[in-house]
C-alpha cells in the first residue's frame, strides 16, 4: 500500500533511483496490492522496458495477457509507478516477442490476431484461467484444453497417444515428444492437457508448460537481474518440461544456446520433454544443426490438417456442449465441409452461429449459417465452382455434361442432375436461382425441390448417399 512505502521516502528514492531499481519497487508495491496468486499470475511475469518520456512501458508476454492487464489492472500498476517515480504519468503494455528487438515487436502483430481470436480472448475471464501447481514461472493453463475434449481421429491419432503416454507414465518413454503441425491443429491443447493429466495423476511432480517466448523472456530478465543461477537451477529442476511453439527460438542465439544447456541436464536426468513447432525438427531454420538433430532423438509426432469426419467430430462434441440452442445435422456437416484450414476457426464459426442464434432466439439453420458466416466462406472457399461440379458429377455418372445441363428428364439424366443441383447448393455459396441458370436456365424452385429430394433419398438409398459422400470426398480435399 502507499502508506507502506510513505510519500517522503518515495521522493527521496525517485531522486537517484536506476530504473531498474524503480520497477524492484513497484513490484514490491504491487506485491502488497495484490493477493498473492493474482500477483504472482499476472503482476511478476511483466518485464520493464524503459520509461519513456513520462510513461512507463512493460512487457507481457502474451497478447492475452496483456490485454487482461490493460483492461482491468491499468489503473492499480499506475499508480504503483505515480507513488514511485511520481514523474511517470501513463503506462503501456507491450507485447514482448524479442527482448531485443522490441521496436520491430510492435509491428509485427501476429498472424492470427482476428476477430474470433480477440472474441475467445474477451471470454476467458479470470476464474476460468488457473495456474499450474505450485510452479511459479510456468504459463496459464486453459481449463477447456483436456483429452476428454480432445477429438481424435486419422491425422491426429499419434500424437494423441504419444500425449497420453507421457500424462499417464512416470518413466520416460521417448525424449523428448516432439509435437509438430499446422496452426490451430491442437498442440497446445494436447500439452496442457498433459499438464492437467499429469496434475491430477501425479500431484507431486512438478510440471512446467510454457511458450518458448516466455522461456526466452525468462532467461533475459534472468541475465538483467544477474540471476541466471536461479533461472537454471528451477528449470533444472522440473520432472516434466513442455515447451510450445519453439521455433520461436529461430535466430535467437543465446536464448537457444541455453535452452539446449536445459534440455541436455533434462534429458541426462531423464526427466521428460515435451516440445512442440509449427514444423518438424529438421525444418526449424535458425536453430543450429546440433541441437535440431538432438531434438528428433525422441518421437517425432506429426499432426496433419484435419479431414472432414475429423472436423464433423469436433463440431457435434461442441453442439453437444450447448444443448440448449438447437442446430441442423445438416449445418455441422456444411461447417465441417467448407472450413477446412484448422480447428481454431471452424470453432469461431462455430461460436459464431451459437451467438447469433441465443441472440435472435431462433434454431440455426443452414441458410442462416450461410448468411452470417458469409465472408468467412468467401475466406474458406475452396473455389469449387458450379462448373467443376457439373463435370466431376457427368463423370462420375457416366454421362455427358450437355446431358446434365439439358432438359432431358430421364431418370439417368435427372437424378444425377440433381445430386449435381445438391451439392452445388452446400459446396458453393451461390443461391438458388443462379444455380438454377447455370443449369440451363432453371428455375430456383427447381433447384429447391432437387435439394430437398436427395436431402429425403440421402436416409433411404444406401448407394445413393454412398455416391455423394464420394463426391463430397473429392471436392472436400
Ligand atoms: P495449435 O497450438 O496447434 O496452434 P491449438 O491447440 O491452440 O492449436 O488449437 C486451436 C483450437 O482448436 C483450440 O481451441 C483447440 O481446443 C481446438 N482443437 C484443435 N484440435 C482439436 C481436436 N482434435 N479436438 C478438439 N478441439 C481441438
Ligand atoms: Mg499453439
Amino acid at each position: 500500500m502507499a502508506s507502506k512505502l510513505g510519500q517522503q521516502e518515495a521522493t527521496e528514492i525517485q531522486v537517484d533511483m536506476t530504473i531498474d531499481t524503480q520497477w524492484t519497487r513497484v513490484l514490491e508495491y504491487l506485491r502488497s496490492d495484490f493477493d498473492e496468486n493474482t500477483f504472482k499470475s499476472w503482476i511478476k511475469p511483466l518485464a520493464l522496458v524503459n520509461i519513456d518520456e513520462n510513461r512507463a512501458v512493460m512487457a507481457a508476454p502474451t497478447r492475452f495477457m496483456r490485454n487482461w492487464l490493460m483492461s482491468n489492472f491499468s489503473g492499480r500498476i499506475k499508480s504503483a509507478w505515480c507513488q514511485i517515480n511520481p514523474e511517470v504519468r501513463d503506462i503501456d503494455i507491450i507485447v514482448l516477442s524479442g527482448f531485443k528487438n522490441i521496436d520491430e515487436e510492435t509491428s509485427e502483430q501476429a498472424p492470427e490476431s482476428k476477430a474470433e481470436n480477440k472474441i475467445k480472448d474477451n471470454q476467458k475471464t479470470a476464474d476460468t484461467i488457473s495456474v499450474i501447481g505450485e510452479n511459479d514461472f510456468g504459463a496459464l493453463l486453459d481449463p477447456r484444453f483436456t483429452f476428454d475434449s480432445f477429438v481424435v481421429g486419422k491425422s491426429n491419432e499419434l500424437a494423441y497417444a504419444a500425449a497420453r503416454r507421457v500424462a499417464e507414465n512416470k518413466d520416460v518413454n521417448f525424449n523428448p515428444l516432439f509435437l509438430h503441425g499446422g496452426v490451430g491443429l491442437g498442440k497446445t491443447h494436447l500439452m496442457h492437457a498433459i499438464a492437467w493429466a499429469n496434475r491430477e495423476r501425479f500431484p507431486e511432480r512438478k510440471v512446467v508448460y510454457l511458450s518458448a517466448e516466455q522461456f526466452m523472456y525468462q532467461f533475459v530478465s534472468s541475465i538483467r537481474y544477474k540471476d541466471t543461477m536461479s533461472f537454471k537451477r528451477k528449470f533444472r529442476n522440473v520432472d516434466l518440461l513442455m515447451i510450445d511453439d519453439l521455433q520461436f527460438i529461430a535466430n535467437k542465439n543465446s536464448t537457444q544456446e541455453e535452452f539446449f544447456h536445459t534440455f541436455n541436464a533434462l534429458i541426462d536426468h531423464h526427466r521428460q520433454v515435451v516440445l512442440s513447432a509449427d514444423r518438424s525438427p529438421s525444418n526449424l531454420d535458425g536453430v543450429e544443426e546440433r541441437i535440431r538433430s538432438r531434438l528428433g532423438w525422441g518421437l517425432v509426432a506429426d499432426i496433419h490438417p484435419t479431414d472432414y469426419e475429423l472436423r464433423l467430430g469436433i463440431l457435434q462434441q461442441k453442439a453437444n456442449g450447448v444443448p440448449e440452442v438447437e442446430i441442423q445435422r445438416e449445418v455441422l456437416e456444411f461447417l465441417a465441409r467448407r472450413i477446412s484450414s484448422n480447428v481454431r476457426e471452424l470453432e469461431g464459426a462455430f461460436n459464431r452461429m451459437v451467438a447469433h442464434s441465443t441472440l435472435i432466439g431462433r434454431p440455426i439453420t443452414l441458410e442462416m449459417t450461410q448468411e452470417v458466416l458469409q465472408d468467412l466462406l468467401r475466406a474458406n472457399d475452396r473455389r469449387v465452382t458450379v462448373d467443376e461440379i457439373q463435370r466431376q458429377v457427368a463423370d462420375y455418372f457416366n454421362i455427358k455434361l450437355a446431358d446434365l445441363l439439358s432438359a432431358r428428364r430421364a431418370r439417368q439424366v435427372a437424378r444425377p442432375r440433381q445430386v449435381a443441383m445438391y451439392l452445388c447448393k452446400h459446396l458453393t455459396s451461390k443461391s438458388l436461382p443462379s444455380i438454377g441458370r447455370k443449369f440451363g436456365g432453371r428455375d430456383h424452385t427447381t433447384v429447391m425441390h432437387a435439394v430437398k429430394r436427395i436431402d429425403e433419398l440421402r436416409q433411404t438409398d444406401s448407394v445413393l448417399e454412398e455416391d455423394i459422400l464420394h463426391l463430397e470426398r473429392m471436392f472436400s480435399t
